[in-house]
């Protein structure tokens, strides 16, 4: 039965609470008078169930989804201004013991070349990602007890946080690891990890199974309840994301939702983050071989509604989507997205050898790190190097409360001019430094008051003029 505050899968993620939720958004779909009163609704920015959103995920009346597109601009506007952070991922190891039909990685492919980090090689990747300008990370691994262990992870966070190379620093390093225990999460909150991210891949029990016919990923019940032992050992800051293509979407988007309510509701915190991956082509993986694939508009759609729904929480794009994709959905909700990213083991310090290729998706924005942040300035968006929050503790509720607060933003705006000023200054090629520096000469006028204004302009100064870093309030 459906139960959003109890800890078991089947009751949080109810499979018949979602059936009736996608007939009522069914019905209506059309009905104007309610759609007009959630978009009402959720011109409060608190916010809706899984049950309106679905109503507004179902609408098809194009000067209605207008109104939801034009909301979700200006709820990404009024929560986090012009600001994307940026980050980028660092792929552990490849080793896995698992059979997920849509990933590479998967424990069959013997052809893929497997490959884990050791310490130096980590150093090596780290320092290239640091001369980037790169200053958070996100850490990825496939699951195989054997290879991976917690150990290893303590070890890796370990060495990844050690390295200064020049002005280089990883300031946070979030994790995308397998379900584990409570234990075993209390561990990498100690280690200092920021947002312990999981992707559900599917909501849908009977689909999860199929595609996860082999090893421990294969038990639902323990994936979907990962978050909650996250939380329960100490991790407040949790990532979640289906892989858009699995199954179908509508069925997806409830899911999540019920799951962001779930975390809400039992922990009084919701997730600090959602991803909106898609399936790609990868080596011996067809994404035409799934059924349940979106299109740009239906993915620009969901992000809206997403945007709506949980206003508080970021929103995570990666280079799985081009340029062109990435444009559209970048003023409709996104937060973060990554940069001259490389999803094999290793290829960072120097490019793979073709005959032992690790990777484990196409890539469908090849640019530097410079590129992207020059393109978002050309936009008007301020890149963000930021990892205050996390280092000043923070995070989970306390996070939470002063987004809802609206107080965030006067952390937010100045930190991310500092940290934008840092990259122009030690890693921005001359073109993106002229471009960086002219848009904050114009940003920094917006923050909000006098004090605070002339604090950020002094520490700019001191930035450029006495190589000073890692300013931040
Ligand atoms: N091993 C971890 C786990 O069990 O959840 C996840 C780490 S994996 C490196 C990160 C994510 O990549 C997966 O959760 C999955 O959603 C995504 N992924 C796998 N295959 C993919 C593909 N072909 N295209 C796009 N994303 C994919």
């Amino acid at each position: 039965m459906y139960d959003v505050n109890s800890r078991h899968a089947e009751d949080f993620i109810n499979h018949e609470e979602i059936l009736e939720t996608l007939a009522y958004a069914d019905e209506n779909k059309d009905n104007v008078g309610l759609i007009d009163a959630l978009i009402e609704k959720a011109k409060l920015r608190k916010g809706l169930s899984h049950r309106e959103a679905s109503v507004l995920l179902a609408c098809d009346i194009a000067e209605k989804n207008e109104e939801i597109f034009k909301l979700a601009e200006q709820i990404k506007k009024d929560f986090y201004g012009n600001r994307i952070v940026m980050f980028a991922p660092l792929y552990l190891s490849n080793y896995c013991v698992n059979g997920c039909t849509y990933c590479p990685y998967h424990a069959k492919n013997k052809h893929i070349a497997r490959k884990q980090l050791t310490q130096e090689e980590i150093r090596r990747e780290v320092i290239a990602l640091q001369d980037m300008g790169h200053k958070r990370l996100a850490l990825e691994a496939g699951e195989d007890p054997v290879h991976n262990t917690m150990e290893y992870y303590l070890k890796c966070i370990d060495t990844i946080y050690s390295i200064k190379h020049k002005n280089g620093a990883i300031r946070r390093a979030n994790i995308n690891i397998a379900a584990t225990t409570v234990d075993n999460y209390r561990l990498l909150k100690e280690a200092g990890i920021g947002t312990y991210i999981l992707f559900q891949e599917t909501y849908h029990k009977e689909s999860y199974l199929q595609l996860h016919p082999t090893g421990p990923k294969h038990d639902y019940d323990y994936h979907t309840e990962a978050m909650d032992r996250a939380m329960e050992g100490g991790i407040d800051d949790v990532g979640l994301g289906v892989l858009f293509g699995l199954d179908k979407y509508r069925y997806e988007f409830a899911g999540l939702l019920m799951h962001a309510e779930h975390l809400e509701a039992a922990f009084g915190v919701g997730p600090h983050t959602i991803s909106v991956p898609r399936l790609k082509r990868a080596d011996d993986i067809d994404p035409d071989q799934f059924d349940n694939g979106i299109d740009d508009d239906i993915f620009a759609k969901l992000v809206a509604c997403i945007r709506i729904s949980v206003p508080y929480t970021g929103m995570i794009i990666s280079t799985r989507e081009n340029q062109k994709t990435r444009e559209r959905v970048l003023h409709l909700g996104i937060s973060q997205i990554s940069g001259g990213s490389r999803t094999s083991v290793g290829g960072y310090y120097e490019p793979e050898p073709e005959d032992a290729k690790s990777e484990q998706f196409d890539i469908s924005d090849t640019r530097s790190l410079d590129e992207v942040v020059r393109w978002l300035m050309e936009m008007d968006y301020i890149p963000s190097f930021c990892t205050a929050c996390y280092r000043e503790g923070r995070t989970g509720d306390r996070f939470m409360s002063l987004c809802k607060s609206g107080q965030i933003q006067n952390c937010c705006h100045p930190n991310a001019l500092m940290t934008l000023k840092e990259y122009l200054m030690d890693y921005a090629a001359p073109e993106t430094k002229a471009i960086g520096d002219r848009l904050i000469e114009k940003e920094v006028l917006n923050v909000p008051n006098e004090k605070a204004r002339k604090i950020v302009m002094e520490n700019l100064r001191l930035i450029e003029e006495d190589n000073r870093r890692d300013f931040r309030f």
